[in-house]
């Protein structure tokens, strides 16, 4: 079915990213899987080429254009070019909403230029060693000092954790509030007390810096509290359905250039003197995910056109749940079924259904996992 989503302007946008990735990216990928880290040039590249802060208002040195779909396309095509260590969208469509719509006026101008121009790589710091789905457990603590914050306590997962300059920390502020004791703080390369740990050594996504942080009484001025104090967990409510959303489109596109891969490969491949796809189960196997991509696609379509609607409020948290936990869980269910199409190349690293197998496990993961997907679900339904 042709999609419905996309005008010339966001085409033109996506020839623009093919031909960043071309140029900026895939020379340099497989020694960035090897360093564990991308380079600091790709971002400052990127922010030339106006992909970072495509949502933030021009007199900050964005782009000015708030469209979902652009930063959909770029989820697209970075998933198909299969090079997910360069953060991009977590930095533009997870933190970057932080900035923009908690940000004073003081701190967008201290802030946003450098998010826009690559000099500023963010990242933000939720999961701790003892808490990740269940954030009522974060024990980082922010103790008041006055004109600043004492920061304690310490970080893990935090994807961009190597290169981040600037950290949206979740806190805890009042201790004894529970989820409403929860401040967001921003941490910056420098700050004495703050120190990075190990860049975590994962199963895929070998280049995206994954790390551990650590804040052994970090002073962070009074002027870094973002939003309101201990208002954290509204503010993460609010804008964990646009990083479902991002997740959910790069699950898709992953499922549906998995399967592309795949009907290439089956037409090439021969087995007892025919090609696989002569076979009537190998037949069934690419009808059966042709056919699950088609009504997935439909669906997060959809959702992409609610969230990008400029009238109206963006999609809802239960309608982002959705489509993360159906999109990644097929990604996963289609990565796996394609590798076994590929018999022992699907196994071996130089092929891209390898790569993309390891890579797109953690979809169903990060983001908040499945089960708490379908959690927020059927709270909705049931309360
Ligand atoms: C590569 C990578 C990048 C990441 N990037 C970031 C980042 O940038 N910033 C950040 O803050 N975090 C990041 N994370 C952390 C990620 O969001 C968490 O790992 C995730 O939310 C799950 O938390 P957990 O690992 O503590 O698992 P747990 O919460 O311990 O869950 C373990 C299992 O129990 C299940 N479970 C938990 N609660 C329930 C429930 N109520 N009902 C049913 N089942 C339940 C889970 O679904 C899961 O299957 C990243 C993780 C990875 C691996």
């Amino acid at each position: 079915m042709k999609r419905q989503l996309y005008t010339a302007d966001h085409e033109a946008f996506r020839a623009t990213v093919r031909a960043f990735l071309e140029k900026e990216v895939l020379p340099h990928y497989e020694q960035w899987e090897k360093d564990g880290i991308v380079s600091r040039e790709v971002w400052l590249a990127a922010g030339r080429q106006g992909l970072l802060g495509i949502a933030v208002d021009e007199e900050y040195g964005g782009g000015g254009n708030p469209d979902f779909r652009y930063a959909s396309v770029l989820a697209e095509e970075f998933t198909r070019a299969g090079t997910p260590g360069l953060a991009i969208g977590l930095h533009n469509d997870i933190i970057g909403p932080y900035l923009t719509s908690l940000g004073t006026e003081e701190q967008k101008r201290r802030w946003l230029p450098g998010f826009c121009s690559g000099e500023t790589v963010t990242a933000i710091a939720m999961t701790e060693p003892g808490a990740g789905s269940d954030l009522q457990g974060i024990r980082t603590t922010a103790e008041d000092r006055g004109d600043h914050w004492i920061l304690n306590g310490s970080k893990t997962f935090i994807s961009n954790g190597i290169l981040a300059d600037l950290v949206v920390v979740v806190a805890r502020t009042t201790p004894e509030g529970g989820a409403h004791g929860l401040s967001l703080l921003v941490v910056e390369r420098g700050a004495e007390g703050f120190e990075r740990g190990r860049n975590l050594d994962k199963i895929g996504q070998k280049s995206q810096d994954t790390a551990e942080l650590f804040f052994n009484d970090v002073r962070v001025p009074k002027e870094n509290l973002l939003g309101e104090l201990n208002g954290a967990f509204v503010h993460l409510m609010t804008n964990l359905a646009q990083e479902r959303m991002a997740i959910a489109v790069a699950g898709i596109a992953a499922a549906e250039h998995l399967l592309e891969i795949t009907t290439t490969y089956v037409k090439e491949r021969e087995a007892f003197g025919r090609p696989l796809s002569r076979l009537q189960h190998i037949r069934f196997e690419i009808a059966e995910m042709a056919t699950e991509c088609a009504v997935t696609r439909t669906f997060v379509d959809r959702c992409i056109e609610e969230h990008s609607d400029p009238d109206g409020a963006g999609l809802d948290a239960v309608h982002a749940s959705m489509a993360k936990w159906w999109a990644t869980e097929l990604q996963k269910r289609v990565a796996d079924r394609c590798l076994q199409l590929h018999g022992g190349y699907g196994y071996m690293s130089e092929f891209p259904v390898a790569r993309a197998y390891t890579d797109g496990r953690i979809q169903t993961i990060y983001g908040g996992t499945t089960e708490i997907m379908k959690e927020i679900i059927g709270r909705s339904l049931l309360g």
